[in-house]
């Protein structure tokens, strides 16, 4: 299943792998601490402020602002057809960070930190193992499948 996400579990726990469900349909899901209430992105299993197991899981809308981007110019591997792009770190309104591309809505020249925007998950379907990834558009663009590409 983590295989969506390229080499690397990000979630370490078999308790959180829901996660990887819902991102199939679109959703982007936080956990929420039944404990504490602590919110977090990408969902933990045991709590960072309380140590508790019992979680549950949340529906996060997307929203939040640039804390930090880069361009990247020199391709990583892999990714040498895709340069020059740019990545972001963005806080999420409803707890968490997450790192993304922005997406076509918003154009280099237009990022700033601070500003806001939406994160929408794109989902390659086409393709073995299916691919879930993340872009920053602008606030109001609703999630959808990755066009094909020709
Ligand atoms: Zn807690």
């Amino acid at each position: 299943m983590f295989s969506w996400f390229g080499k690397v579990s990000f979630v370490p726990y078999s308790k959180v792998q829901d996660f990887a469900v819902h991102l199939k349909d679109g959703r982007l899901m936080g956990s929420v601490c039944k404990e504490c209430g602590q919110r977090s992105f990408p969902p933990r299993a045991d709590c960072s402020e309380c140590m508790s197991g019992e979680f549950e899981f949340r529906e996060w809308n997307g929203k939040g602002t640039i804390h930090t981007f880069t361009r990247i110019e020199a391709a990583p591997t892999g990714f040498e057809d895709d340069v020059p792009f740019t990545v972001a770190v963005v806080d999420l309104e409803d707890g968490g960070r997450l790192l993304a591309w922005t997406g076509e809505t918003i154009p280099f020249g237009e990022v700033r930190i601070g500003m806001e925007v939406q994160v929408v998950p794109r989902i390659f379907e086409e393709i073995e193992p299916i691919k879930v990834y993340y872009t920053l558009e602008r606030p109001g663009t609703t999630w959808g499948k990755a066009p094909k590409s020709e």
